[in-house]
């Protein structure tokens, strides 16, 4: 299949290179430009905060393929150089040392970056956790009996946790909310997780924003809460969310919105598409614009995008899905969780740590959890699927 003449990718991560891939599978034999702002070869993100962060794994073994893998995908990659602008009406994409790369279609694959607190840059010892280079760092800080204090209680920041707490820091996690991962799984999980992290000696200061980090001779000492507490510290992590790398994009004429917005066929203007953490996409099945962060969504969405891209006319409509891993404890999320939702134990025992829960909206099944129960979860997940598909076919 030959496809359009040439196909620019930006972003050398898990959407960009699942992107070649997958139009490589499907049988393009046109030329590829791969175009990263990292010096690294594609590497996984989700090993960071878990199995390097840990030291389980070498920092290398994150990467996503071998240079064999890759140079069989016979794709121009250009590495350590950032897209600066895009001209969509000639879909040329120039970078910040001056190259200017021309292509009859463009994928958007820029992914997120992490947000930080007013004051961090140029404070030793905060850190913020999204790339290889930042999860090295950090683990060279984590020392056993250190006081690490953790800014966010979303996903990254409870693992953070988990992981530096196995590794024998004093650890405090903190945040807004009421228990940790409160607004991704709900009130009942969150509280399970809160038991979670006390009984492994997580100290919880939850409740209450950061008012700003503390600081001697231009190293952290303490985490400054809205409440006026003082949490002391010898490290910080920020974690407390991430904003879509669109800023490159600011004067191209693409709508921006919390993501490069796009149609349900991941088509942000004629011949540009976007994929993975940075695309917002409309889902036609919820019928609403979706910008999902998860590594699944990365692959698939890339599979989606490359056969659009080869001629396919099918909207991209996945039933979301995440993981985690924090202690013992491991979860696989399937669908959407709402934090009205009704919830039930449908398999196993919360006492004996192995269940899967049932979210239910407005008689509807929204979403199904798992704590340790893979297997079991990953059948109801069907139930996601035909509640969505019966919510379709009402008029
Ligand atoms: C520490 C950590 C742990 C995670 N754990 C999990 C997990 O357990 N489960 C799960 O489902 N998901 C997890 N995720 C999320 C998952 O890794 C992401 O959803 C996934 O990496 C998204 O892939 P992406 O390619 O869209 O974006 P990214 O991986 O962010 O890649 C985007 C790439 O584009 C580059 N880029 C940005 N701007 C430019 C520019 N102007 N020019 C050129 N290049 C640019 C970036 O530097 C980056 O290399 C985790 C993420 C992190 C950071």
């Amino acid at each position: 299949m030959t496809g359009p003449g040439r196909i620019l990718v930006v972003g050398a991560s898990a959407a960009g290179l699942t992107t070649v891939e997958a139009l490589r599978r499907k049988g393009y034999t046109g030329a590829i430009d791969v175009l990263g702002d990292e010096v690294h070869a594609p590497y996984d993100r989700p090993p960071l905060s878990k199995q390097v962060l840990a030291g389980a794994w070498e920092p290398q073994r994150a990467a996503l393929r071998t240079a064999e893998v890759i140079a069989n995908l016979d794709a121009d990659f250009v590495l350590g150089d950032a897209a600066s602008s895009l001209d969509v009406a000639a879909r040329t994409v120039r970078t910040t040392s001056g190259r200017e790369l021309s292509a009859d279609v463009v994928v958007l694959a820029t992914g997120v970056r992490a947000r930080a607190l007013p004051g961090q840059e140029g404070i030793a010892g905060v850190y913020t956790l999204r790339g290889l280079d930042d999860a090295v760092a950090l683990k060279a800080d984590l020392r056993p009996g250190s006081r690490l204090v953790v800014v966010g209680e979303g996903v990254l920041g409870s693992e953070i946790a988990a992981t530096a707490r196995t590794l024998g820091l004093d650890v405090t996690l903190t945040g807004p909310l009421a228990a940790p991962m409160a607004l991704q799984v709900g009130p009942m999980v969150s509280e399970l997780l809160a038991d979670l992290h006390r009984e492994h000696g997580v100290r919880l200061r939850l409740g209450s924003g950061v008012a700003g980090l503390l600081s001697e001779d231009g190293r952290v000492t303490g985490v400054r809460l809205s409440s006026g507490e003082i949490l002391p510290s010898d490290v910080v992590v920020v974690a407390i969310g991430a904003t879509p790398a669109t800023q490159w994009l600011d004067d191209s004429g693409l709508t921006l919105d919390n993501g490069v917005v796009c149609d349900a066929r991941c088509r942000a203007a004629d011949g540009i598409y976007a994929v993975g953490d940075v695309a917002r996409f409309h889902h036609e099945s919820y019928n609403r614009l979706m910008r999902l962060e998860n590594r699944t969504n990365a692959t698939e969405q890339a599979a989606a995008v490359a056969a659009v891209i080869l001629g396919e006319d099918r909207a991209y409509a996945p039933v979301p899905y995440f993981w985690t891993d924090q202690f013992e404890a491991k979860l696989q999320v399937h669908g959407l969780l709402p934090a009205d939702a009704e919830t039930e134990v449908v398999e196993g025992d919360v006492a004996g740590r192995r269940f899967v829960v049932r979210y239910t909206s407005g008689g509807a099944v929204t979403g199904i959890l798992g704590w340790n129960m893979p297997k079991q979860t990953r059948m109801r997940r069907q139930e996601v699927v035909d509640s969505i598909t019966a919510s379709v076919s009402v008029p």
